[in-house]
């Protein structure tokens, strides 16, 4: 018997399936405009992809803000209790998740079981979220995966507007007055550990501290914010898919 874990996320849609004990086929694919086709595309694909007979899936279970759009699952949970779930599938010892997704970031503290003990979550502006490093990376001409790459070993340029609009102007004008694309990438990457610094804060870092969603993939970002915290923070090549494994974790015990 397996459950299926789908999170459906501002910008990426994720999937995966779970057999009780790991994680045996997982897809992600763009949410586009549409949380909806997106989550039928994502959920036909995993199967195809997996060739596990649908009638040997006992629950599938729906995360991320597109859950409500989806007509298939069994059961919505929240995103925060799946991240909470997830990391301690992934590493019991894990007692504070750093989220960063494409619209929204969050702090998560969890009990030895995984619970959630208090959290914060900002999504109000995308400030300091992927998209904005997205917004960032278009105008600098580069791909966000190499923000991380081009920015090791710069000097930080100083970023003063965190606000999405503001800040691209200022990166272009940056550009236009001879700042480096390096120096601009590390400045980007220090004012995104700026702000998730202060949300961490008002919450507290327990260690073993996770670091998930996309914008986790960005090394020199976990650096930095390693270092203003003062405590080493792990991650997982499936970081971000934890909110997905963590509502197949909930799938299969319900
Ligand atoms: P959501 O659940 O809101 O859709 P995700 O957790 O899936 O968000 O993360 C999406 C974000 O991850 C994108 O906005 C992008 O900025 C970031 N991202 C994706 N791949 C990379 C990468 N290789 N390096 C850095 N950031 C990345």
């Amino acid at each position: 018997m397996y459950s299926i874990g789908i999170d459906v996320g501002s910008v990426a849609a994720k999937a995966v399936i779970f057999d009780g004990k790991n994680v045996i086929a997982k897809k992600m694919i763009p949410t586009g405009w549409s949380p909806k086709e997106s989550g039928i595309a994502l959920y036909n694909s995993l199967l195809e992809h997996s060739k596990i007979d649908k009638n040997n899936i006992r629950m599938i279970v729906g995360t991320g803000y597109g859950r409500i759009a989806l007509p298939f699952i069994d059961h919505k949970v929240t995103e925060i209790t799946c991240h909470g779930k997830g990391a301690h599938y992934l590493d019991a010892d894990i007692r504070t998740v750093i989220d960063i997704g494409g619209q929204d970031s969050k702090v998560i503290r969890l009990d030895e079981d995984g619970n959630i003990k208090d959290f914060l979550m900002n999504d109000k502006c995308a400030a300091g979220t992927g998209r904005f490093l997205q917004v960032m990376a278009h105008a600098l001409e580069i791909d966000v995966s190499q923000l991380s790459d081009i920015g090791r070993g710069a000097e930080p340029q100083n970023i003063n507007s965190m606000c999405t609009v503001f800040a691209e102007s200022e990166v272009i004008s940056l550009m236009a007055s001879g700042a480096s694309k390096e120096s601009i990438a590390a400045g980007l990457l220090q004012s995104i550990c700026k702000k998730t610094y202060s949300l961490v804060s008002r919450v507290g870092a327990e260690s073993k501290v996770f670091f998930s969603g996309g914008v986790s993939k960005n090394l020199l970002l976990r650096e930095y914010l390693s270092e203003k915290l003062g405590v080493e923070i792990i991650t997982s090549e499936q970081s971000q898919f934890l909110g997905a494994i963590g509502a197949a974790v909930i799938g299969f015990k319900k």
